[in-house]
């Protein structure tokens, strides 16, 4: 072996041995927890049915705009929110609410979830519960959306006890609008990827989301020429064939071992 080739080696099996499994410890495979519900990436079927969600608002500029679009289009989406931009811009999340969308907590402080204890996750996502008063009607699945779609072992764990359902989203329906790759790119990205039951990323919030804006402008009329029906997560979870059972995995929060200080 020439020394070029032995040193790109050793370079890789140290990047392995000191990033590779710190960056990927205790996150869950896909495969293992996928067929229990506990996380949602998408919920395959035959109806022609996707759904749109939209991270870390709620934003005054953005969530507004979206809010405006969706209205026009007669389209419900789901919005995953962050505590702090909750306390900021209630009224936002009111909208949100009174027009028919769904809303989901995305914790409070939108922290990394590769090195988070157990019991800030139950911090994290406690006080925005209490902001967002999930219980407005007594059939509402809590949904809960990691920051970054991290789901470690014991996270999820916390979060199965706080009676949440994990959705993350498709892995071919991140068009990564956060980097503004321009609204036609967005729209491209999502039209030319849909399956049955994809759930959409989208962000509101976290820069300026114009393009995001833009591009939901195109994807709208489009989804709905191509048949599609544009539903919350709520919905689309319907289809899922454990569906009856998720209304049951509720805990009542004199029971849950866990409380904030
Ligand atoms: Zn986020």
């Amino acid at each position: 072996m020439s020394t070029i080739v032995k040193m790109i080696v050793s370079m890789f099996l140290c990047h392995i041995l000191f990033f590779g499994p710190k960056v990927n410890a205790g996150v869950v495979n896909r495969f293992e927890v996928e067929k229990y519900g506990d996380v949602i990436w998408e919920v395959p079927s035959k109806k022609k049915q996707v759904a749109i969600t939209f991270d870390d608002g709620p934003d005054p500029v953005y969530t507004t705009q979206i809010l405006d679009v969706l209205k026009k289009e007669g389209v419900h989406a789901t919005f995953f929110l962050i505590g702090k931009r909750v306390e900021k811009y209630p009224e936002i999340v009111k909208r949100e609410l009174k027009e028919g969308h769904e809303i989901g907590n995305h914790t409070y402080n939108h922290p990394s979830f590769h090195t988070i204890s157990r019991h800030k996750v139950v911090v994290e996502t406690r006080k925005t519960e209490h902001l967002l008063d999930p219980a407005h009607h007594s059939d509402y699945i809590k949904l809960f959306r990691p920051p970054g779609g991290t789901v470690t072992e014991n996270s999820l764990k916390v979060l199965k006890k706080e009676g949440y359902k994990v959705i993350l989203w498709s892995w071919h329906q991140d068009p990564r609008d956060w980097t503004n790759p321009g609204s036609e790119r967005i729209a491209r990205h999502i039209l030319t990827n849909l399956k049955n039951g994809d759930i959409i990323l989208l962000h509101d919030s976290g820069g300026n989301r114009s393009q995001t804006v833009a591009a939901l402008k195109i994807i709208l009329p489009k989804l709905k020429e191509m048949g599609y029906e544009i539903v919350t997560v709520d919905e689309l979870l319907k289809m899922h064939p454990r569906y009856n059972e998720f209304h049951e995995t509720e805990v009542k929060k004199e029971e849950a071992p866990l409380l904030i200080e």
